[in-house]
């Protein structure tokens, strides 16, 4: 029993079998159809040594040095944050500071010109002048306080979000 060549218009019978694609074929579509397959694996190999070349010249250099950029940018940034950060918690150091010997001060006044006015007046009662002595004394306490520390600070040392610089593909 004879084959048809696959060829539809063709009326030759098959006289050879493709081992690529198992078609039978006569010889002139056989030929035919060899000539078709290297001229695509022909033209298959010079479009790989054309992606190959420009595979050698490709250039990131470009697009890389504007994410460099934009990296160095976020860590001016970044450092422009914890120095604002460093100058407010500075100045309310410096605002407590004030407040304790602003404090201090007014008490301090309060006893002097108290004391004035027993001098000026010659006249004082025996609890009073008790009692300014206690607060003295309260004050020399509190001042050995403030000496050593005045109040507590605690610092928590900054994290950073890994996740705040994300690369995705
Ligand atoms: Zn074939
Ligand atoms: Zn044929």
């Amino acid at each position: 029993m004879t084959t048809k060549c696959i060829d539809i218009q063709c009326k030759r019978t098959s006289r050879a079998i493709c081992k690529c694609c198992s078609r039978d074929l006569c010889l002139q579509h056989f030929w035919q159809h060899n000539d078709l397959l290297v001229s695509q694996i022909n033209l298959l190999k010079k479009t790989v040594n054309d992606v190959d070349a420009r595979f050698q010249f490709l250039d990131l250099s470009k697009s890389v040095s504007q994410f460099r950029q934009d990296l160095k940018q976020s860590r001016i940034d970044s450092y422009a944050k914890i120095d604002r950060y460093y100058g407010l918690k500075s100045q309310e150091l410096d605002r407590l500071v004030q407040d304790q010997v602003n404090d201090q001060r007014t008490v301090i006044n309060q006893l002097k010109k108290r004391v004035e006015e027993f001098i000026e007046t010659e006249y004082s009662k025996q609890d009073e002048i008790d009692s300014i002595k206690t607060r003295l004394h309260d004050l020399n306490g509190r001042f050995d306080t403030i000496e050593k520390a005045p109040f507590s600070m605690k610092i928590t040392p900054l994290t950073i979000d890994e996740s705040s610089i994300q690369f995705r593909k």
